[in-house]
């Protein structure tokens, strides 16, 4: 039994995160239960250096993917769903994805089991992480990808099976619409409401942290009334709900001369083709960006490479009723229970929790913490090969080695 509170909802929807909060975790498989040790214990000591007791987390243990399978026969169980949605937050390491169990992937379930449709994705250059571009300082972004609909819905049949066939007939009678007879058939729903609470999430963060746009990327000019739909009603939301506070990129320039007027975010719009070029050649652009589902997923691991790979990207999932935070890499199982990996990831997302909670000065402890370790080069195998003259540490003693820079 943990001694803690639960951490609850006020009358307009804020948290209310008492001092002693109980918060659930996944350690996650493969390397996971490597990298969740290594986050705690960085964790835990900076919220106790920060709050000398007056605050500390209550950990529960919950199960999913392999362990979950082992303790309960169930890779998601309905329990594990129930302690996320009571205790509004959780953190988990990543999981093994079934091969061939009936469940996709048990990421794809929790997100859309507890409807956390923002995927949020920060994506900032820590210094001294070896980079493949020129200039990485230059990044710094967040993407929110709509985690629920779009091809993820997971709406699909396969080539020559009855349902698609039926698929095909219908589209051949009703639609006047021919397909080559062997084609498999996914469908990419994208619906007004989806899309403009993603955005709304979006835009309500460029506002509260005074940043100077937020971009919607979109593949509208091929796909209009999926894409294309999700650029206008992402224009709605922003001028329907901040209006007072935005203006579009047109606005801008009819009216201000291109010149942005203090506080107020310019919304625009970009193509996803464009934008990764964009990212590339002139990020500092680019502030917040909101997209549809695949898109998102293709840009935020990419923007990742850009700033020294997944190992060290944090992420979020989170909806109106709870949220989880989590490791952006898989459970890279070849070096499952060797000390060896990259916790950063798990660490980084834990900073983010720690935000979302509001316990800013702990979050930016273990921040500056983890990068003063990188720049001292005590780093871990994935960075030690590209850094030279850095100290190779296990997973463990890296954690030690931020913990020891909180003093
Ligand atoms: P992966 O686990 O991300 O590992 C691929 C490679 O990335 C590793 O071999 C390693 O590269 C590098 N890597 C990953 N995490 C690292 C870390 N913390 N530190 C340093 N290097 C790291 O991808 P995968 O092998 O395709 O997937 C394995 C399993 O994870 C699958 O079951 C997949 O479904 C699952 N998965 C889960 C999640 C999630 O839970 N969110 C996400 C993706 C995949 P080197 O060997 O070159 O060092």
């Amino acid at each position: 039994m943990a001694h803690g509170e639960k951490i609850t909802r006020n009358a307009d929807g804020t948290l209310h995160v008492p001092d002693f909060p109980i918060i659930p975790f996944i350690e996650g498989d493969g390397t996971g239960p490597d990298i969740w040790y290594a986050t705690k214990l960085v964790l835990d000591s900076a919220v106790k250096s920060v709050y000398r007791g007056k605050r500390q987390i209550s950990w529960i243990e919950i199960y999913a993917g392999e362990k979950g399978y082992k303790e309960t026969g169930e890779w998601l169980p309905k329990q594990t769903l129930n302690a996320i949605e009571k205790h509004s937050i959780a953190i988990k390491g990543p999981l093994t994805t079934p091969v061939g169990k009936g469940i996709r992937s048990i990421n794809v379930a929790i997100r859309q089991k507890l409807d956390l449709y923002a995927c949020v994705r920060p994506v900032k250059y820590i210094d001294h992480v070896p980079s493949p571009v020129k200039n990485p300082e230059k990044i710094n972004m967040v993407v929110f990808r709509e985690n629920t609909e779009d091809l993820y819905a997971g709406i699909e049949w396969e080539a020559g099976s009855t349902a698609a066939m039926h698929v095909l007939e219908f589209l051949r009678v009703d639609m006047d619409v021919s397909l080559p007879e062997d084609s498999g058939i996914g469908i990419k729903p994208i619906s007004e409401n989806k899309t403009k609470r993603l955005v709304e999430r979006a835009v309500l963060y460029a506002v509260e942290n005074g940043l100077p746009s937020v971009c919607l990327m979109h593949k509208g000019n091929i796909m209009k009334f999926t894409e294309g739909a999700f650029r206008k009603w992402g224009y709605e939301v922003a001028k329907d709900k901040f209006g007072d506070k935005t203006l579009t990129e047109a606005e801008l320039f009819e009216q201000y001369n291109g010149i942005r007027p203090e506080g107020k975010v310019v919304i625009k719009d970009r193509i996803a083709d464009m934008l990764f070029q964009q990212v590339l050649l002139r990020p500092e652009e680019y502030h917040v960006i909101a997209t549809p589902n695949l898109n998102g997923d293709y840009l935020s691991d990419a923007l990742a490479a850009q700033v020294g790979g997944l190992g060290m990207a944090p992420g979020a999932n989170i909806g109106d009723t709870c949220a989880v935070f989590e490791a952006t890499h898989g459970t890279a199982p070849k070096y499952a229970g060797k000390d060896k990996v990259n916790p950063g990831s798990l660490i980084l997302s834990g900073a983010m929790m720690l935000r979302h909670m509001g316990w800013m000065e702990a979050a930016d402890l273990v921040e500056t913490a983890l990068k003063t370790t990188i720049k001292d080069r005590i780093v871990t195998y994935d960075l030690a090969r590209q850094i030279k003259g850095a100290k190779e540490v296990k997973c463990s003693e890296f954690a030690e080695a931020v913990v020891k820079r909180m003093k």
